[in-house]
């Protein structure tokens, strides 16, 4: 503990030091006396009670935020304290130290500058951490099984039980990213683990379903996996095939029935299953789309239309689609215009994950999001640090200021995934940060 408090310190409130003894006098007190949590937000208290002006570094927190002024260090402090909090100590009440913590005074205008900050405060309990990125499917488009960023291989079972007693405050995990996950072969293990340990799966990214054992079946009911996302691109072996290449169409639909069989089995509502449907053009024929929606109610699914990032798909019968599907758009292009009419990039929501859901590749190496845009990532292994130091390293947090246009560039700091992304230099080029 005294190492964090050290770290404290060092990391906020260092620069407050000579102004501000009180907090230094709370925090020895706290580290003595073992009650961290409540010195630490008493010494906040402290800092958001002062009015004084600044004339060096920092003024107090609250006063910051009112003028708007540094509101990068407000913001890194704020969010670095909450983040110790909430590796410290499950049992306390975020919403409480932040109502505490943060007058109306002081929240409100930070929140009015910068609406990430209320995703910012609101820590993350949910990571995306691949399960495997191998795929025994070809699907046209897909270059996945080309691509040697991410490696092949799968989530160790060893990996994941370490993962979960460093990261304690995790509580949900995406496992599907770039493969299959269900050619891991640990894969029943890790879902177990998750439900003894009270951490909630999902493989909502999508999985294509095809090999499914009767075992791992069965362990996605008994150990309460959340929910699924079926990418079923098609609504018959001859549709399916024509983007799912290797993939069998009847062998997904009857891996989804003995699932429900499952579920019936077990008395259970998990996994809530959904079927991942992108238009495009091996996969817009209305036939096609009336019997996947019909499939769909028949295997208790909800079904997602969504668009191909594919550009130049050009639907042969776009008020069909429109109706059947509920989408007002159809096409990237068209899509790219209108988030740009609202000053959002395409892939802005992407970029999100980077605060709310930190992506992990299957090896431990921090992504921060899923993309694969760009073929680096930020040389940090969460599974070696742990993901509290992981995402407050420095060129983690640079990349944020980055993405919210808070800073110019990259400048001497070196490992940032971003940097190299064209996501970002859109981004830079048009204007578009994250608001
Ligand atoms: S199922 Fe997914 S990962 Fe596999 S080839 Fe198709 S798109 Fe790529
Ligand atoms: S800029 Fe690229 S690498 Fe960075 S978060 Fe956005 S999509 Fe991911």
């Amino acid at each position: 503990m005294r190492k964090i408090i050290k770290n404290i310190i060092k990391k906020i409130f260092y620069p407050l030091y000579i102004r501000y003894r009180i907090i230094i006098d709370t925090l020895n007190v706290l580290a003595k006396k073992q009650e961290k949590i409540d010195a630490v937000i008493d010494a906040l208290n402290a800092i958001a009670k002062k009015q004084e002006k600044i004339d060096t570094v920092v003024d107090t927190l609250n006063t910051l935020a009112i003028k708007q002024e540094k509101i990068d260090t407000v913001i890194d402090s704020y969010s670095y304290i909450l983040n110790l909090l909430e590796f410290e100590d499950n049992l306390i009440n975020r919403e409480n130290i932040i109502k505490d913590t943060t007058s109306k005074d002081v929240f409100v205008p930070l929140k009015h500058y910068n609406s990430q900050f209320s995703s910012i405060i609101k820590l993350s309990t949910k990571v995306r951490l691949e399960a495997c990125s191998i795929c025994q499917l070809r699907c046209t488009g897909c270059n996945m099984f080309e691509d040697e960023f991410f490696g092949k291989g799968y989530l160790k079972i060893q990996d994941f039980e370490k993962f979960i007693l460093d990261n304690n405050f995790i509580k949900h995990i995406e496992l599907s990213n770039k493969g299959e996950i269900f050619l891991n072969p640990d894969l029943i293990h890790i879902i177990k683990h998750a439900f003894e340990n009270n951490v909630l799966l999902y493989a909502d990214n999508g999985v294509n379903f095809n090999n499914v054992s009767e075992e791992m079946l069965d362990a996605l009911v008994k150990y309460q996996f959340r929910s699924i996302g079926v990418s079923i691109h098609g609504s018959s072996q001859e549709s399916y095939s024509r983007y799912m290449v290797n993939g069998n169409f009847d062998s997904v639909i009857k891996n989804i029935k003995k699932l429900n069989t499952n579920k019936k089995k077990y008395n259970s509502a998990f996994p809530k299953l959904s079927w991942r449907y992108v238009l495009m053009e091996e996969t817009e024929k209305e036939e096609d789309i009336l019997r996947a929606k019909e499939l769909a109610r028949e295997l208790d699914m909800r079904i997602d239309f969504g668009l191909t990032f594919v550009k130049g798909f050009d639907p042969k019968n776009p008020e069909m689609l429109s109706r059947e599907t509920g989408l007002n758009i159809l096409v990237k292009e068209e899509q790219e215009k209108e988030d740009i009419k609202h000053k959002k990039h395409y892939f802005g929501d992407v970029c999100l994950q980077i605060w709310k859901e930190p992506t992990i590749n299957w090896d431990g190496r921090l992504l921060g999001c899923c993309i694969g845009h760009t073929k680096s990532d930020f040389g940090i292994n969460v599974f070696k640090i742990g993901l509290k130091e992981a995402i407050n390293s420095e060129n983690y947090i640079h990349a944020k200021k980055m993405l919210l246009g808070k800073v110019d560039g990259p400048g001497v700091i070196k490992n940032i995934r971003c940097t190299n992304c064209s996501v970002y230099k859109d981004m830079k080029k048009e204007g578009l940060f994250i608001k």
